[in-house]
């Protein structure tokens, strides 16, 4: 067994993409075969060095490692398609040797002519024929006028049937799959050439992808034919069901956020991600939701993949994420918090700053649902004096709020173990009880006025973090705004 992923990285990688990596690679580890990785980057004027380095990076960070691809290397490569121009070449000349191929030297407004007189007669556009069998003297005139041509795969009559192990048997009438290019004006191989070689070069058995790529696998059959493929080597194929948005609109950039890079900035775990992905489309059984990788690799079976198109929840996604950030241990916690609070510049990173995040972390962890909120939960931690916000500032100026926090002030004067117990107990005394104030609007004040803010994690614990000194001053502070 050999599955590939072979994406045409022409930007980040999007959700689709790695739902197809992440079928692709447990696909690979249930059976025991082997993942292969190939970068389908023919198309130089899209795919740039950048997209191809965030594509391996993207992978390794979700945990999808790989058995034959970049890096890691392979007795089938080299894995870049731009470094295997010549094989492509090497096949398309046999084609043409063979006449399965041909040179085609119309030119796009002639192209252009067929397809729109195509349209007028209610037929299926596509190529016509024309240059399927000319003569020697046809090809010297056409020479001549300077045409460059294309080479371009014959479709012979008949049919292509396969069966694909999600959508079961597939039939393809050739009146609807006319004879296709394989190489450019300019020498370039098109993806359908440089797909099907690859995957019959690299030895791939199963080719599990995306549903978008359907109406190609007529062609690349057609490819393994001229090649000499016997029949019961070629791929089989499995094409996955569609991510669809909300609105049931295909998953897009408009309709909801594609980009893997997106949520990896936004603080979202590689296990959560693929967990969620893992269900789009496919089941572990029993209304499961939560799948490990390893679990994902030992249970995955195409049998369970639905062929009906999968709808993409962001809050079922934010729901494994906020589970699964709660499952850290604080040491895994700290790790993955660092780099935000270095990021937006809260913390450098020194260890005494360390030593107080990791104290805070268990404050926060049961209220997040991703990483990037922690910056602003803790800043009020790491800053000389807090600024309050706007719309906080009301809550502490009017006069009931004054006297709370000159009542606090006095009762944590004289505290001299300063905990979140103590704290708690004086105060809970002082203006709940004596005073008569509902919690929520004794304890609002005193938040906004150590925190800045209405929402933080719990007040007690803040204040023992935040220490005794910077507390009073704090509070003191507030009173004079
Ligand atoms: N490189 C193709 C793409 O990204 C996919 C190739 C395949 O899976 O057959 O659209
Ligand atoms: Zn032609």
């Amino acid at each position: 067994m050999k599955v590939r992923f072979a994406p045409s990285p022409t930007g980040d990688l999007h959700v689709g993409n790695i739902r197809t990596a992440l079928f692709d690679w447990a696909y690979a580890r249930h059976t025991g075969g082997t993942f292969l990785f190939r970068i389908e980057d023919t198309d130089t004027t899209r795919v740039t060095d950048e997209y191809i380095n965030a594509a391996i990076d993207t992978l390794k960070w979700l945990g999808l490692d790989w058995d034959e691809g970049p890096e890691v290397g392979g007795d089938n490569g080299p894995y870049l398609q731009s470094m295997r121009l010549d094989i492509y070449a090497h096949w398309a000349s046999k084609f043409i040797e063979q006449k399965d191929a041909y040179y085609c030297y119309c030119s796009p407004e002639e192209l252009e002519t067929v397809r729109e007189a195509q349209r007028a007669a209610n037929q299926a556009p596509g190529y016509n024929g024309h240059c399927r069998d000319l003569t020697l003297d046809q090809i010297e005139e056409y020479k001549t006028e300077g045409r460059i041509p294309v080479v371009r795969m014959r479709m012979p009559d008949g049919k292509t049937t396969f069966n694909d192990l999600i959508r079961g048997e597939m039939e393809f009438d050739h009146k609807f799959v006319p004879d296709f290019v394989l190489v450019r004006g300019d020498g370039s191989p098109l993806y359908t050439l440089a797909v099907a070689v690859d995957d019959v070069l690299m030895k791939v058995t199963h080719i599990l992808r995306g549903e978008d790529l359907l109406s190609s696998t007529p062609r690349q059959i057609r490819v393994y034919q001229a090649m000499g493929v016997a029949l019961e080597e070629y791929p089989i194929f499995a094409h996955l069901p569609f991510v669809m948005g909300a609105d049931n609109a295909k998953l897009s950039k408009r309709n909801g956020e594609v980009s893997i890079a997106w949520y990896r900035d936004k603080g979202f775990l590689p296990e959560a991600i693929c967990n969620y992905l893992a269900l789009l489309g496919w089941s572990p059984g029993e209304d499961r939701e939560n799948v490990t990788m390893k679990e994902l690799s030992e249970l995955f079976t195409v049998e369970r993949v639905n062929s009906s198109p999968a709808r993409f929840d962001m809050k079922k996604l934010e729901a494994i994420n906020g589970d699964k950030i709660r499952a850290l241990t604080i040491d895994e916690f700290l790790t993955w918090a660092l780099p935000f609070l270095i990021k937006s510049k809260i913390i450098t990173g020194t260890p005494e700053e360390i030593v107080l995040v990791k104290r805070a972390l268990p404050l926060i962890q049961e209220r997040i649902i991703m990483f990037s909120e922690i910056p602003a939960m803790l800043k009020f931690l790491f800053v000389k004096e807090v600024t309050v916000e706007a719309d906080s500032m009301a809550q502490i100026t009017d006069l009931s709020a004054k006297d709370v926090l000159r009542r606090s002030l006095k009762e944590l004067e004289l505290m001299s173990d300063w905990t979140h117990a103590n704290i708690e107990a004086a105060l809970r005394a002082s203006l709940v009880e004596e005073l008569g104030l509902k919690p929520r609007i004794a304890f609002g004040a005193l938040r906004i006025a150590t925190t800045g803010s209405k929402i933080s994690p719990p007040l007690f614990e803040s204040m023992e973090l935040l220490g005794k000194a910077a507390s009073l001053a704090r509070i003191s502070a507030a009173l004079i705004l």
